[in-house]
Order: structure tokens, then C-alpha cells, then sequence
């Protein structure tokens, strides 16, 4: 099963794709927490990312498609995978239809989650109280000021990758306002008909 998860920050691709990895017993490949992983632990790639990241920009497309083209042949990945945050422009959608090309792979399915933009600043600002109430450390990036900027990021970058897998594959979109686990079910039922 090779899925692609697409929609705006705080859409519910991080969640919904930990379920699915349940599931399907396949890895979750998160390039933002690969990122903020590199970024911890201060490799030439976190160092160069860390400012870009923390003002709500993208990463270039270079390190991020070079990231996960390594990440797809670790051994785990062999049986599928779930993409969630990337691609993130136009230009790593084509290097992934590229790469996969390349190892003769198939993608089962891009689906979009769609939610109401005024609901997604709410939803990081619960997320940032809950990371607090958990005792851990909110992202850099949680915060309302930065978060104008990764929408508007999104806006001008990612939202027309939706368009280019309009074009190349079937895109197909679920109701990302909708309870958790109807979300969740929605996206079974796409993939069901796929498996
Ligand atoms: P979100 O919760 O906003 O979807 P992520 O955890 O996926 O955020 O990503 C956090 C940040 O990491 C992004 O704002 C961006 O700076 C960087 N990033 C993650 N994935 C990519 C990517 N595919 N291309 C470029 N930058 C990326």
C-alpha cells in the first residue's frame, strides 16, 4: 500500500496516518518529523533547515525529495509506505512520480483532506496546550504568528500539488472536519477498494 496524505498543517495527516501505519503495518514517512529529527540532532541538513522551518517556510526541494528518496529504500518501506507532508510543491510531486517510476512502483491512492482553514488555527493552539499538559516541548512552529505563515506556504505551494495529482492520478478527498474515526473510515473505504 503506498499512500499519499495531502491537506493543509493541522488537517489530521499525522493522526490519521499513525492509524493507518497500525493497520496496514507499513511506516509513516513524515518529512517534517524527519526534519525536526535532523534538526535535534544538528546534521548539516537540520542546521540549514531549523530557520526555515521555525518562520513557517518550506524547506528546499533538493534535501526534502534527497531525504525521502533514502528513506524509501530502507527495508521497512519495501511493503509500502504513507507520505505525510510531502510532497509539499509541484516540483517534489514530479520527482516522486520520478522516482517511483524508476523502482517500477505504483501509488495506491492520494487522498486530501479537506478541512475549513478557519478551524485549523484552533486545532494547533489545542494541540500546542496539550503537548504543554503532556509535558512536552511544543514545536517551534505552533505558534498563531508562524502558523499565518505556513497556511499562506501552503496557499501558494502545496495546495497545487492537489491539481497536479488531479491531473496524473486519481485525487480522491474526504471531509477532514468529520470525527476522527469517520475520517479515518472514510479513508478504509477508499483504500478497500483499492487492496
Ligand atoms: P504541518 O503540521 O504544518 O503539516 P510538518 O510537521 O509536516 O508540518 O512540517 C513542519 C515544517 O517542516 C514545514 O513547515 C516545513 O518548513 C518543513 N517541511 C516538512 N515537509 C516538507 C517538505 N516536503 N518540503 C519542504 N519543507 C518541508
Amino acid at each position: 500500500m503506498r499512500l499519499i496524505l495531502l491537506g493543509p498543517p493541522g488537517a489530521g495527516k499525522g493522526t490519521q496516518s499513525a492509524r493507518l501505519r497500525e493497520k496496514y503495518n507499513i511506516p509513516q514517512l513524515a518529512t517534517g518529523d524527519m526534519l525536526r529529527a535532523a534538526v535535534k540532532a544538528g546534521t548539516p541538513v537540520g542546521l540549514k533547515a531549523k530557520a526555515i522551518m521555525d518562520a513557517g517556510g518550506l524547506v528546499s526541494d533538493d534535501i526534502v525529495v534527497g531525504i525521502v528518496a533514502d528513506r524509501i529504500e530502507e527495508a521497512d518501506a519495501h511493503n509500502g509506505f504513507i507520505l505525510d507532508g510531502f510532497p509539499r510543491t509541484v516540483k517534489q510531486a514530479e520527482a516522486l512520480t520520478e522516482m517511483l517510476h524508476q523502482k517500477q512502483m505504483d501509488l495506491d491512492a492520494v487522498i486530501e483532506l479537506v478541512v475549513d482553514e478557519n478551524a485549523l488555527l484552533s486545532r494547533i493552539e489545542k494541540r500546542a496546550q496539550e503537548t504543554i499538559a503532556a509535558g512536552g516541548t511544543v514545536r517551534a512552529d505552533d505558534n498563531p504568528e508562524t502558523f499565518k505563515n505556513r497556511l499562506e506556504t501552503y496557499r501558494a505551494q502545496t495546495a497545487p500539488v492537489s491539481s497536479y495529482y488531479r491531473g496524473v492520478e486519481v485525487l480522491k478527498t474526504v471531509d477532514g472536519m468529520a470525527e476522527i474515526d469517520d475520517v479515518t473510515a472514510a479513508i478504509e473505504n477508499i483504500l478497500q477498494v483499492k487492496v
